[in-house]
């Protein structure tokens, strides 16, 4: 363009001291050159950004494909680790702003390397993908479920009190323990298999930390009181 416009002004310059005819259709054979050049590069430059337009729509999938890979977990489909630290930070901070409750709850698969010994890993695979299906159904949106370990899950309740989060927890334990299980590939029975959950409500200025820390310990009481129960960390402290 820069170029073509240079060919112009060069035409206007030499127009002004011409007086030959020829020499007037030699300038306007070569302003017609130079014209059809520049329409040859503007469709050739069209061509470039719309091959790129292309490729950066295809890039924006991608990324958008692996931000969805890096921040789900594999075997479950639940939210991985890193995603559940993101979102109970994001649920503390809006919990600390709005004043609402937030409630935080922790699971954990009972006696599951007994499990693994007895039935294999792959079975034991299909057992942690069962249960991840029972805490994603429940955990639907507002709430988070995730996969926060091995056989250990996480689920956020915003908005929530501790007294509704338990009775669904209570809910998810009932749910696991009363299925008898099968594997898919021989048909044996497995018998049933069972969870331990506990649960904390962030009290004001908690950091989520500590809110994990109680919801572990809560967890940790209903381990060691016999498993398959839910224990609330509210109802733990009042009890003390
Ligand atoms: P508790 O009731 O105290 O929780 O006992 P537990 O046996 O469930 O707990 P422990 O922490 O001793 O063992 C957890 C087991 O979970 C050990 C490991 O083999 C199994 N595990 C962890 N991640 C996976 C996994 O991705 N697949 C399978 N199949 N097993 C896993
Ligand atoms: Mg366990
Ligand atoms: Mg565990």
């Amino acid at each position: 363009s820069e170029a073509y416009g240079q060919t112009l002004a060069g035409a206007s310059k030499s127009l002004a001291d011409m007086d030959e005819p020829a020499d007037l259709r030699t300038m306007v054979d070569n302003l017609s050159v130079a014209t059809k050049r520049v329409q040859r590069e503007n469709k050739s430059l069209e061509q470039r950004l719309s091959e790129s337009t292309s490729e950066v729509a295809k890039l924006r999938e991608h990324l958008e494909q692996v931000r969805r890979d890096a921040t789900t977990d594999g075997l479950t489909n639940l939210a991985n680790r890193k995603a559940f630290d993101e979102e109970l930070a994001r649920a503390c901070a809006d919990a600390e702003a709005d004043g609402l409750s937030l409630t935080l709850a922790v699971i954990d698969i009972d006696h599951f390397k007994n499990f693994n010994d007895t039935w294999g890993h792959q079975t034991g695979d299909q057992v942690i993908r069962y249960v991840a299906s029972v805490i994603g159904r429940v955990g639907a949106p507002p709430r988070f479920a995730a996969r926060y370990g091995g056989e250990e899950f996480a689920l956020i309740f915003p908005r929530e009190s501790a007294e509704i989060a338990a009775v669904v927890l209570e809910e998810i334990r009932e749910e696991v323990s009363s299925r008898m299980l099968k594997r898919r590939s021989t048909n044996d029975d497995l018998g049933a298999i069972t969870v331990s959950a506990g649960l904390a409500e962030m009290r004001r200025g908690e950091s989520a930390h500590s809110l994990m820390e109680r919801s572990d310990s809560a967890l940790y009481v209903s381990k060691r009181s016999g498993r398959n129960r839910v224990t609330s960390a509210e109802t733990v402290q009042t009890a003390a």
